[in-house]
């Protein structure tokens, strides 16, 4: 783990944040490269669910949420984690999360008693702070979803079976984040809701299991280092039927990267009105003053049902964590030298080609360098930036060890015959092309 905080740091991958002012708990940025890396994995992520089905719609709705939701969604009285207080040195520790009964900074045995500690940020709303304006800041994107379906369902049409897809931002207040970016204040989830016919969500949760382990693989993420976890049914989140985990192998440990739930007609029938009306299976609060009917007509018999719901919810900082580990390795070449190189699928890669003039700041070079650059980066498959450090073996090294998978010499030859060179990330293989040549080859490697 050292040694990939250590390179997300030098190479500009992930920052603390608010550093210069010390910093702030549970929270980080993301800088030139860590920005693309995560634009690209929450692009492959949508592509996978909105673009290449057919029964998936996007959403992206607001991050401050009215409290009624999170009332009625049962996270006012249940989203907590369970807290213990060390009497001798006032730490504060997740009881869950603890190995001995002894506080693990000063090792006293001066415990409190655990006591449930709300996991969710409030902050107020408007210019009057008198106690009664407030909101919750999201902390899953969930819930948003759920109070859009009859948006979503009268805008489109859709019939059973369909989902609807969110990545954005979430927050929770954590009592102890830890482990670099895996368990952090303010998040990133990617979350599918996909609305079921009662009776037909068992399939549908197998089917969804499938599906984004295929997905993960398809990111690099290696079988050996996946594994399912079925939560008991005493650990199951309030609205859950039944939890599958999808658990990675960090670097700290086997830990969740992804869940995903079967949470039933919980939801929608949570905030639904006249939920007598509607035949609903799991036990919600009745009091709920929606206005909403978040139900679909069962056209066989005239009856409105509350679909069922399964949810792949994944967190973007944790599947970086595990791409980035995945990727990140350590060779010996011949000759005893060492190099990092971190082998992103290429789709992933932060930078996909750096173009290299073979001298620095040599004009006619640096000219033809550009010319190279603007005709891959027309292609509009990610970032290509020019590389003119003017030392070829060095741009080589650091371009390794950011995951570039092409470098493009251009030198004396390239004003010459307009050939280039290109190296190839993984083989550190060299080939001369023609630029005439080199888009489409370009985009044979980043497509195929
Ligand atoms: P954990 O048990 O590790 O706290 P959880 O079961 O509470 O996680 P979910 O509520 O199922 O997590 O959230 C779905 C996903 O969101 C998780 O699988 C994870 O990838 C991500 N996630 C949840 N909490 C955090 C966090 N504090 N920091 C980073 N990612 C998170």
């Amino acid at each position: 783990m050292e040694e990939l905080v250590a390179l997300c740091k030098s190479r500009g991958f992930i920052f603390q944040s608010n550093e210069i002012y010390g910093g702030l708990q549970g929270l980080y940025d993301y800088g030139p490269l860590g920005v693309e890396l995560k634009n690209n994995i929450k692009q492959a992520w949508w592509r996978s669910m909105v673009y290449e089905r057919d029964d998936i719609e996007g959403l992206d709705a607001s991050i401050l949420t009215n409290p009624k939701v999170l009332k009625y969604s049962g996270h006012e009285e249940t989203f907590s984690d369970p807290l213990i207080d060390c009497r001798s040195c006032k730490s504060r520790w997740r009881a869950d999360h603890l190995d001995s009964q002894k506080c693990p900074s000063c090792g006293s045995e001066d415990l409190t008693e655990p006591r449930p500690f709300n996991l969710m940020f409030k902050t107020n709303v408007g210019p009057i702070d008198d106690g009664s304006s407030f909101a919750y800041l999201r902390p899953e994107t969930a819930q948003q979803i759920f109070i859009n379906f009859k948006n979503v369902l009268d805008s489109t049409s859709r019939k059973l079976p369909f989902g609807i897809a969110q990545i954005g931002k979430a927050f929770r207040n954590e009592i102890t984040p830890r482990n670099f970016i895996f368990r952090v204040r303010e998040f990133e989830q990617m979350e599918l809701e996909f609305f079921v016919k009662q009776g037909e969500d068992e399939a549908w949760h197998k089917e969804w299991l499938d599906r984004r382990l295929e997905w993960w693989y398809a990111q690099g993420v290696s079988k050996e280092n996946l594994e399912i976890y079925t939560v008991p049914k005493e650990e199951l989140s309030h609205y859950s039927k039944s939890t599958l985990d999808i658990m990675y192998k960090f670097p700290h440990g086997l830990e969740e990267l992804e869940g995903i739930a079967n949470r039933t007609d919980f939801d929608l029938g949570s905030h639904s009105k006249n939920q007598n009306e509607l035949n609903i299976t799991s036990k919600v609060d009745e009091n709920t003053d929606s206005n909403a009917k978040l139900a679909v007509q069962n056209l066989e018999n005239n009856k409105w049902e509350v679909p069922y719901v399964i949810e792949p919810s994944a967190g973007v900082e944790r599947g970086f964590l595990a791409i980035l580990n995945e990727a990140y390795n350590k060779e010996t070449l011949a000759g005893g030298k060492e190099r990092v190189v971190l082998s992103f699928k290429p789709h992933l890669a932060p930078i996909k080609a750096a173009v290299i003039p073979l001298k620095r700041n040599n004009d006619e070079l640096v000219k033809k360098s550009q010319k190279v650059k603007n005709s891959l980066q027309s292609l509009q498959l990610g970032r290509v930036l020019i590389e003119n450090s003017g030392n070829i073996g060095k741009s080589y090294r650091r371009h390794d060890e950011i995951g570039t998978p092409l470098c493009v010499t251009v030198d004396f030859q390239t004003l010459e015959d307009n050939t280039v060179t290109v190296r190839d990330r993984d083989t550190m293989e060299q080939t001369r092309i023609d630029t005439k040549d080199l888009v489409s080859y370009y985009q044979n490697y980043l497509l195929t």
